[in-house]
């Protein structure tokens, strides 16, 4: 039907011409079927016209377009242009980018994370990652939620490659895994360790044979030389706790396990009181209190290097007169083994670095105290290795609390001799 015809006034007044003219022929001829075709005729074009009436922009549109729909069409156009570019790009990001719904299934994922975590396309879309990732680090990590980031894990598509990944919640419920390639990163790191360790190594020879000849000379024989023997051995002793420091460090980080033995926390207690008193020399009042029976379960020897670190720090950062208390006590959900000293305190800025390597408060009050400003570093590890935290609280001037919480899973019986194989399967 023409445009124009539906569009103009011609409509309604052919409309209203049909239906008269139906009416007077049926009534003319005395029938019924004319009468009935023409008003059915001019309902058709009734129709139509209320049609046009309503949707007239849209069907002037397809003969003159409309303004609006113009806009509209350049904006859908700009849209999608730009969901084209967006997806492309994500699509070539190095890193793995995978678009999950509420349920975990994958509505879509990028070329890297075909590459990094195995995915296939057209397989794997709405398929549940973590049946997908069955048997990899990052499947128990998304059973257990991933709440935190999973750091230098195996790529599941690549063994040889290792990633850090997150997960982010977007959308309604929805969720973006983001696999970052940290291959470049780990091997940078494991070059960094290969170094220290095999610099510390080659060290340690030459300084055990310069120690050992200044221990051979007597200061008596030369008496002007007394003072400058006792400092070179005073500093030979130090590079050689420096080493020792960090070839721990070198293998405590190397290592993902240790060894599940009781670790009776009676006789280890005692022997730390008696470590701190040696060192204190009856400058300090030093208590124990052991509040609970339980043991752990770890390396004995380990355990005591974090433990005694931290005795010894709370005697050596405790002016003479101070207090010094050990505690071993239960928790809701494990047992905490702290030190309590009413030391020089450390200001709260300083707090949450110093675990890292050779971070000190005061350099000088370390050095001449003869620390390595490795040992909190050294606490840090062997806690990890115990899946156990170090809580540390101060106040300057007031003292410090470093706290070792364990997780029940490392407590033990101390009534009872447990046999170390199988304790943790
Ligand atoms: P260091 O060998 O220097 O003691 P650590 O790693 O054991 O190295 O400790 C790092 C720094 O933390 C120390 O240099 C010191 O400034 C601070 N520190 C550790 N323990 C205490 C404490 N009990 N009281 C005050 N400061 C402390």
């Amino acid at each position: 039907m023409p445009q124009r015809f539906l569009t103009s006034w011609r409509l309604p007044a052919s409309c209203a011409a049909l239906l008269l003219l139906g009416g007077a022929v049926g009534w003319l001829t005395g029938t019924v079927w004319p009468c009935v075709t023409v008003v059915a005729l001019g309902e058709t074009v009734v129709l139509l016209s209320l049609f046009r009436h309503k949707s007239g922009p849209m069907l002037q549109s397809s003969a003159t377009p409309h303004p609006d729909h113009d806009r509209l069409m350049t904006r859908t156009r700009r849209i999608a242009s730009r969901l084209r570019d967006l997806r492309s790009a994500a699509g070539t990001l190095p890193d793995a980018v995978v678009l999950l719904d509420h349920s975990h299934h994958v509505r879509w994922f990028n070329h890297a994370a075909e590459d990094l975590l195995g995915l296939k396309r057209p397989r794997d879309r709405g398929r549940v990652l973590a049946d997908l990732m069955r048997n990899t680090d990052l499947s128990d990590w998304l059973a257990e939620g991933a709440r935190e980031p999973l750091n230098d894990v195996t790529a599941p598509g690549h063994p040889n490659r290792h990633v850090t990944a997150t997960l982010l919640p977007f959308g309604s419920r929805q969720r973006l895994l983001l696999a970052r390639d940290t291959s470049h990163l780990t091997r940078l790191e494991q070059i960094r360790r290969d170094f220290v360790a095999n610099v510390s190594h080659e060290l340690r020879t030459p300084l055990t044979v310069i120690h050992g000849y200044l221990e051979l000379l007597d200061p008596e024989d030369v008496p002007e030389l007394a003072p400058v023997l006792d400092e070179m051995r005073a500093q030979s002793k130090r590079m050689g706790q420096i080493v020792e420091d960090l070839l721990t460090l070198s293998r405590l980080e190397t290592q993902e396990h240790v060894a599940d033995e009781q670790v009776q926390m009676a006789p280890l207690l005692a022997s730390l009181r008696k470590e701190a008193e040696a060192l204190s020399q009856g400058r300090h009042t030093i208590s124990l209190d052991v509040a609970t029976a339980h043991d752990l379960l770890g390396s004995p020897k380990d355990l005591h290097s974090a433990f005694s670190n931290l005795v010894s720090n709370a005697v050596r950062y405790t002016p003479t007169g101070g207090k010094i208390a050990i505690r071993w006590a239960d928790t809701e959900d494990g047992a905490r083994f702290s030190v309590h000293d009413s030391g020089f305190g450390i200001p709260a800025a300083h707090i949450a670095r110093l675990t890292e390597r050779f971070y000190r408060v005061s350099s000088s009050r370390s050095r001449d105290s003869g620390g390595t400003g490795l040992g909190l570093s050294i606490v840090k590890h062997v806690l990890n290795l115990h899946q156990a935290r170090l809580v540390i609280e101060s106040e300057t001037g007031k003292g410090s609390v470093f706290a070792c919480v364990f997780v029940s899973d490392r407590l033990l019986d101390s009534t009872r001799v447990h046999e170390t194989a199988g304790l943790h399967g």
